[in-house]
C-alpha cells in the first residue's frame, strides 16, 4: 500500500468503519511507514478537539434551552 492508499483508509475511517482487509492493510503499513503514524496522530487529536467542541456546544444549546 502507498502512502496516499494510507492516507484515503485513513480519512474514511473518520466517516465509516474500515472492513476487516482495509484494517489490517492500514495497520500493516502504519507499522512500516514512518510519516503515515504522525497523520493519524494529528487527526485523532483533531477529532478530540473537534469532539469536545461538539460536546460543548450541545450543553451550550441544552442550557440556553432550560
Ligand atoms: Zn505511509
Amino acid at each position: 500500500m502507498s502512502c496516499r492508499q494510507a492516507a484515503w483508509l485513513i480519512t474514511a475511517r473518520l466517516d465509516r468503519e474500515l472492513g476487516p482487509l482495509e484494517r489490517a492493510a492500514l495497520a500493516f503499513h502504519l507499522h512500516i511507514c514512518d510519516a503515515c503514524p504522525r497523520v493519524v496522530a494529528q487527526l485523532d487529536l483533531l477529532r478530540a478537539a473537534t469532539r469536545d467542541l461538539r460536546d460543548d456546544l450541545e450543553q451550550g444549546i441544552q442550557s440556553e434551552a432550560r
